[in-house]
């Protein structure tokens, strides 16, 4: 790996890979990040990279979609490796507005994968996907990654699809390919439309936090630096042709969930003169197609990588709940 391009890499989790990786001793190589710099985009998640990183990172403002510009770009920078985080990725705009995911999720991920086949280069390829594609486990076993995929909402069909795609690509042309499917990632800087971060972030101001359904669904959460650490393991280590589940073992309800993240809040800036934050927390009218259950058996990940996740969830969220309170005026708008 010498020259690696990081789709979406102004996104949450990309963003968080984009400085793990200028940082890893294992890697002398270049960073190229393609981001199209959506509303989920932000540049100042990468504050600072670009100088202390010198010539070893690019930042490419664009679009996957872009049929001309993203062959041309593996060209110009002489890419051999494709880390694929771009995406449309929130579960309630994809019911409200599927096409966008079927653009750039879809169709994004065809334009890099043909881009990837077409290069002399042999160029490997590695997706961000998530442990959504498997759909609900309410009721049944821990998916493993030969569990069929039964996704439920329009983002997680469209994930399901582009990887599908992928392995196809990987059969059919001998694509050199890998992807991780991760549960549920939390951290700072993530944007505040997502679960955790609305939670804090309301717990913060004081105001009503609203909880879908009954809040019983239950999710597994992943620290965002180590989802950047696994996917680096799996770059440097993994065999070609497999995907990885990436659960940290943390299932939490989605009550249990958000009342650790105001208790968080409450740790960092003290009592609330209206009592405890998690007094905050509303059940709401709940999600179509919500799914009850997401689980994972991450073994594959643990015996042939040796990943296991280093933050806890109680320590993750305390690290979360304390950048969330000192970058409110991020969030004010
Ligand atoms: P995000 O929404 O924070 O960031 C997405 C990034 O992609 C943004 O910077 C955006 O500008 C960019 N982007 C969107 N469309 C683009 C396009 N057409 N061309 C170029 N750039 C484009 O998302 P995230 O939470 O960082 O998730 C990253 C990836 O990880 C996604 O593929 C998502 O499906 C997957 N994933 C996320 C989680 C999670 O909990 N956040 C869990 C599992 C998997």
């Amino acid at each position: 790996m010498q020259n690696l391009l990081v789709t979406g890499g102004c996104g949450f989790l990309g963003a968080d890979f984009v400085r793990f990786l200028l940082a890893e001793p294992g890697f002398s190589g270049r960073v190229v990040n393609l981001d199209k710099l959506t509303y989920a985009g932000d540049l100042r998640r990468l504050s600072g990279v670009a100088e202390q990183a010198g010539g070893r990172y690019v930042f490419v403002h664009g679009d996957i979609c872009d049929q001309e510009a993203v062959p041309r770009l593996l060209d110009l920078h002489e890419v051999d490796t494709i880390v694929h985080f771009a995406a449309e990725s929130h579960v309630d705009r994809s019911i409200t507005s599927p096409g966008d995911f079927v653009r750039t999720n879809l169709s994004g991920t065809y334009v890099l994968l043909q881009a990837a086949l077409a290069s002399a280069r042999n160029i490997r390829v590695h997706l961000v996907s998530t442990d959504e594609v498997y759909g609900d486990r309410e009721g049944l076993s821990d998916a493993c990654e030969d569990t069929a995929m039964h996704p439920s909402s329009p983002y997680a069909a469209t994930k399901a699809g582009a990887e599908l795609l992928a392995w196809a690509y990987g059969r059919t042309y001998g694509l050199r390919l890998t992807a991780s499917r991760s549960s549920n990632v939390f951290g700072p800087f993530q944007h505040e439309e997502k679960f955790l971060p609305m939670v804090m972030r309301n717990a913060i101001r004081n105001k009503p936090i609203g909880l879908y359904g009954d809040g019983r669904n239950v999710r597994q959460w992943l620290y965002v630096n180590d989802h950047s650490r696994a996917v680096w393991k799996i770059l440097s280590g993994a065999r070609e042709g497999r995907a990885y589940n990436l659960g940290s073992g943390t299932r939490l309800t989605n009550r249990e969930a958000a009342e650790a993240a105001c208790d968080a809040v409450d740790s960092v800036l003290g009592p609330s003169p209206g009592g405890p934050r998690r007094n905050l927390i509303r059940c709401v009218a709940d999600r179509p197609g919500h799914d009850r259950r997401y689980a994972m058996d991450g073994s594959r990940a643990e015996c042939e990588l040796g990943f296991r996740p280093e933050v806890s969830f109680s320590e993750g969220i305390l690290r979360s709940a304390a950048w969330y309170a000192d970058n409110a005026a991020l969030f004010e708008a």
